[in-house]
């Protein structure tokens, strides 16, 4: 059994846009995950904690064999061998990885929560994801991703970087 999963991507520590990169090629190199789409890269304004640079996101989909448990582990295993460090929430970082939706499956366990709760109110991750998967249905909000980030004000401030 295969399944399509929505992930997000974000940097912003050392050369974030490569380090979005490198993280793609690893889940590349991975038998148990194929990337069907990849969006271009957006430049957004931090939130939470103003004063750290600008982050680089970018969203993909993949095709996977992995439960959304194993999908969770292979992708924190990707952040650590990146040298992710976790001191302050929302500071910042080399690389996050977020599990987006995992086909509209609904799950509150204590190490993961679907979809995602918070990419409803982040222009950072919709406009992304709206690129490679603008008419996926939220499952909750029973709302299209398009429809979504239209309903989202236009700050914090998120722009696409050219040629990406
Ligand atoms: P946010 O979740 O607000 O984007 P964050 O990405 O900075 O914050 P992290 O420190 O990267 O948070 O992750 C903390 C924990 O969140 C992870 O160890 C993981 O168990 C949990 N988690 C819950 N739901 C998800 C999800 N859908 N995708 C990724 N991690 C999740
Ligand atoms: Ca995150
Ligand atoms: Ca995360």
């Amino acid at each position: 059994m295969t399944h399509k999963v929505l992930i997000g991507i974000g940097s912003n520590l050392g050369s974030p846009q490569e380090n979005c990169k490198k993280a793609i090629s690893l889940l590349y190199e991975l038998e148990s995950i194929s990337i069907l789409k990849q969006s271009s890269f957006y430049q957004s304004e931090p939130i939470g904690k103003k004063n750290q640079p600008w982050f680089v996101n970018a969203a993909i989909e993949i095709q996977t064999t992995l439960s959304p448990e194993s999908l969770l582990q292979t992708l924190l295993n990707i952040e650590q061998q990146m040298g992710r460090t976790r001191s302050e929430k929302w500071g910042p970082r080399v690389i996050d990885l977020d599990i987006l939706d995992y086909e509209g499956r609904m799950i509150n366990s204590k190490s993961l929560t679907l979809p995602h709760p918070e990419m409803l109110n982040r222009r950072f991750v919709l406009e992304p994801l709206s690129e490679i998967s603008g008419s996926t249905i939220h499952p909750v909000e029973k709302k299209s991703i398009q429809n979504l980030l239209n309903e989202l004000p236009p700050t914090p401030v998120v722009k696409k970087l050219s040629g990406s």
